[in-house]
């Protein structure tokens, strides 16, 4: 028998989620049997589409259970193998984080490719997120070289790999976050054009007009409300607006907020798409080796903020929503493992 802690959704939140809204439990796993194996999770994803799979009814994905692990991304070691095609020590990459081990028949189950990148990277820039940037700015954005580039929530996971990719096609990236450390970090080491603090800031239109004096080709909203108010005022003929995300909107209780400015979709021949990445799966190899290859020429910086065990995971969760995360918001779940990137552990 082995103990694996687990944390279950207590309740559904209702505004942002609160510790509350979590529990955690200890669950006694049986040995593997035959076609079985035994996976201890090093790394789980804290991700903010988890928020929308806490509230009740029908999304793109399914919404969780009450009294059931929460699930997310994960990369796992198999620790005892039953099964042919996993061997003790490969690392896997899972949906079924939020818990220490996982026994598992393979369903779902990947092998991570020896590419000597940190295996946390394929929660990030190497995983969901990066995928998201990529297809969200060169599908959905049709991302042309020189453009100016508009985007928001710029210092997460999704965000500061858009910057990088924009940065790579020679655009001029105009970055959005919400504190001066991160847009430090944005300016020195992800290489954007301009930074705003959109806290520290009264008019985020003005201040947009004034960091992209002749209008944004490509907006990449992960944020949505004001940012995509301010895009709208700032766009140019025939831009291009990529609706990834509109965080400021996932824990409003009450009606969304009117977005005004949208005569400009048409005054300005806008194109406006939102999209969900899962639409690109069966591209994700392609992708992977562009990423893959621009990652080991240097070309794309990661930087993660860590939660450490498993009892912080709401934490993280709810840190989410506060702006607790530079780059991508992981928990580390086992104090043993190689840490290869540049990481802040909370
Ligand atoms: P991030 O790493 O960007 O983390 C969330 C960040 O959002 C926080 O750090 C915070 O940064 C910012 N934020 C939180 N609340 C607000 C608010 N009310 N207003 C403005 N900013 C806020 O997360 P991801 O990179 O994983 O995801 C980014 C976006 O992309 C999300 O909207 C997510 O839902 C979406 N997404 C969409 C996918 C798709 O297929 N369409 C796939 C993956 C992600 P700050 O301090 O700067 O405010």
């Amino acid at each position: 028998m082995i103990e694996s802690k687990e944390i279950l959704l207590k309740s559904r939140p209702k505004g942002p989620p609160r510790p509350e809204d979590f529990a955690i439990v200890t669950r006694e796993l049986s040995e593997p049997a035959d076609g079985e194996f035994l996976i201890r999770n090093i790394w789980m994803s804290v991700d903010p589409y988890m928020r929308g799979r806490m509230r009740a009814g029908k999304s793109y994905v399914a919404p969780f259970e009450l009294g059931e692990p929460l699930q997310g991304g994960a990369v796992g070691e198999v620790m005892h193998s039953r099964h042919p095609d996993f061997e003790e020590g490969q690392l896997v990459l899972h949906d079924k984080g939020w818990r220490e081990f996982l026994l598992s028949d393979g369903a779902g189950v990947t092998r991570l490719p020896p590419t000597g990148a940190p295996s946390e990277l394929y929660l990030g820039l190497l995983g969901m997120p990066g995928m998201t940037a990529y297809f969200g700015l060169f599908d959905v954005g049709a991302l042309q070289d020189g453009d100016t580039v508009f985007v928001s929530g710029a210092a997460g996971a999704v965000g500061s790999t858009v910057c990088q990719l924009a940065k790579i096609k020679s655009c001029r990236v105009v970055a959005s976050c919400g504190s001066d450390e991160k847009a430090k970090w944005l300016t020195q080491d992800i290489g954007v054009d301009a930074v705003i603090n959109y806290r520290d800031c009264e008019d985020l239109g003005a201040a947009l007009a004034a960091a992209a004096p002749d209008g944004v080709d490509v907006f990449f909203d992960n944020v949505g409300g004001e940012h995509l108010e301010a895009a709208l005022l700032n766009m140019r003929q025939f831009g291009r607006i990529v609706e990834c995300g509109m965080i400021s909107e996932y824990n409003l209780t009450g009606e969304p907020p009117v977005i005004r400015y949208l005569i400009n979709t048409i005054i300005k021949q806008l194109k406006i798409e939102g999209f969900i990445v899962g639409r690109y799966q069966a591209r994700w190899p392609e992708a992977m080796k562009v990423m893959m290859e621009w990652y080991h020429q240097g070309l794309l910086n990661s930087r993660s903020t860590v939660y450490e065990g498993i009892e912080r995971a709401p934490e993280a969760m709810i840190g989410l929503f506060e702006g607790h995360n530079t780059g991508k918001m992981l928990v580390n779940l086992c104090s043993q493992s190689n840490l290869g990137i540049e990481v802040e552990f909370i």
